[in-house]
């Protein structure tokens, strides 16, 4: 078969592969209720985990005081302080700080890494100017959002099942990473007590809601993806004797491991998923490693870029989604963005505009895929909590994103927002909102602090 000819057939298949008529995303949202319900009847009964988080208190917007906040997530984390002024104030001041952690200690000592933390938090502590204002007697209350999973025994302790990201400090497995990081602040003179630890989601949700109460549901897309709600005691058999006088609380969804046979598989997810440290887990979040995996298949079956194949296009994550992004969005009329990426990533040169045509639609295949899909798992939760086709349906809800991945990818955002309207039809969609809630995680943490603060 003549190489042109080849190369389409392989978009072609790629674009057919990762195809998501609306009928098949009404599949997975409601696959996705059903996995929801299914994970709140017993322990272990779905991969999406619905994980108590212990949180029954989110923010109203009516706290009061100087909260903090500290968000590790990755390889960097950050530090914050928010003073709330109460009803009709709300955050009256508002001060953070990223830190980069030093690679070393991302698997060395686990006292080296907390003591790390710690003193970074005392500095910033020290820090603290008039804008702030700590009430007379008060122990300052910090907020933790851990974004590793662990499990959780109250709403300010639980103890870490493993590390992920890069992380790894095996002596850090099976404690309480609260314990771990107060008896770091202790050793740093620094006089501050935990009260909540929460994953990314949970911290969205509470952000979300501090300044809208019509907030119900908190997404990250970001380097991985999850949820976060608040469900009734009631619908969750499993959790008997939790909860003995809240009458909600929040669920952890841990969606990002959701699997359902109505998701479109392609080979090159399976290709990745085998390669994979955590195989079976959210691998369509990788659209630059995708993009590339195709791209790598063109060149060794198509030859789109000369006989012999690019050695940097074999490399496994040499792509990111920033570039595929900045490949999206390219508007110049000979889609010099693309061939400069192209140039620049894979050190291939000379590409032919209808190649670069295609690099698009690649980038166009891969990403509105993972779009559309984290659209049906939105709708998917909207339809366990009954928003959908029942008396709620005019009651106004959003859903607060956060995430680079939304933050910064437009064409994804546009197409999720897009899909969740197509998904819901013209009338339900007047009430649903989907927006970005740009550092939600961060700031929700020391709001939750600020609900669950041992003066409220
Ligand atoms: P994390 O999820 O690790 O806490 P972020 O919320 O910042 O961190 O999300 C990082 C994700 O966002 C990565 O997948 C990254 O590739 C993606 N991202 C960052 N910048 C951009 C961009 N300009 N365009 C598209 N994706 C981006």
């Amino acid at each position: 078969m003549r190489r042109w000819a080849r190369a389409e057939e392989i978009v072609k298949q790629l674009e057919e592969a990762c195809a998501t008529p609306v009928e098949r995303l009404r599949l997975v949202a409601e696959a996705m209720a059903a996995e929801m319900r299914a994970g709140l009847a017993v322990e272990g009964g779905s991969r999406v985990r619905m994980l108590p988080s212990f949180v029954d208190k989110l923010p109203t917007g009516d706290e009061e005081g100087l909260f903090y906040g500290l968000d590790l997530g990755g390889t960097n984390f950050r530090v914050l302080r928010v003073q709330l002024g109460g009803r009709g104030r709300r955050v009256t001041a508002q001060e953070n700080k990223q830190v980069a952690i030093p690679p070393s200690l991302m698997f060395g000592k686990s006292d080296e890494l907390f003591d790390f933390i710690a003193k970074e938090l005392a500095n910033f502590v020290a820090s603290e100017g008039n804008d702030f204002e700590m009430q007379e007697g008060r122990q300052r209350e910090l907020g933790f959002t851990f974004s590793f999973p662990i499990k959780q025994s109250s709403v300010s302790a639980g103890t870490l099942v493993k590390w992920t990201k890069g992380f790894n400090i095996d002596e850090t497995v099976g404690r309480d990473v609260s314990v771990e990081l107060t008896k770091a602040m202790e050793r740093q003179h620094l006089d501050m007590r935990i009260a909540a630890l929460v994953n990314d989601s949970v911290g969205t949700l509470a952000g979300g809601r501090y300044y809208e109460e019509d907030v119900s549901l908190g997404v990250i897309l970001g380097t991985g993806t999850n949820a976060a709600y608040a469900e009734s005691s009631d619908a969750m058999p499993k959790w008997h004797g939790l909860l003995p006088t809240s009458e909600e609380m929040v669920v952890n969804m841990e969606w990002g491991n959701f699997k359902s046979c109505h998701l479109p598989i392609t080979e090159y997810d399976q290709g990745l998923d085998c390669e994979s440290i955590n195989p079976g887990e959210q691998a369509c979040m990788y659209l630059g490693e995708l993009v590339r995996r195709v791209l790598l298949k063109l060149a060794e079956e198509a030859y789109l870029f000369g006989n012999i194949v690019p050695p940097k296009l074999k490399e496994p994550f040499i792509l990111i989604t920033p570039d595929i992004a900045a490949m999206h969005r390219d508007t110049t009329s000979d889609l010099a963005v693309v061939a400069n990426k192209l140039k620049k990533i894979f050190e291939i040169e000379g590409v032919a505009l209808e190649i670069r045509k295609n690099v698009i639609k690649i980038c166009d295949a891969i990403t509105g895929r993972a779009a559309r899909l984290a659209a049906a798992g939105i709708v998917g939760v909207l339809l366990k909590q009954g928003r959908l086709g029942s008396k709620k349906q005019h009651q106004k809800a959003v859903v607060a994103v956060d995430g680079g991945l939304f933050e910064r990818y437009t064409a994804f955002n546009k197409c999720v927002e897009m899909t969740v309207k197509e998904l819901l039809g013209e009338e339900a969609s007047r009430s649903i909102v989907v927006k970005l809630a740009n550092d939600g995680s961060g700031i929700g943490a020391a709001l939750l602090a600020a609900s669950h603060s041992q003066y409220s």
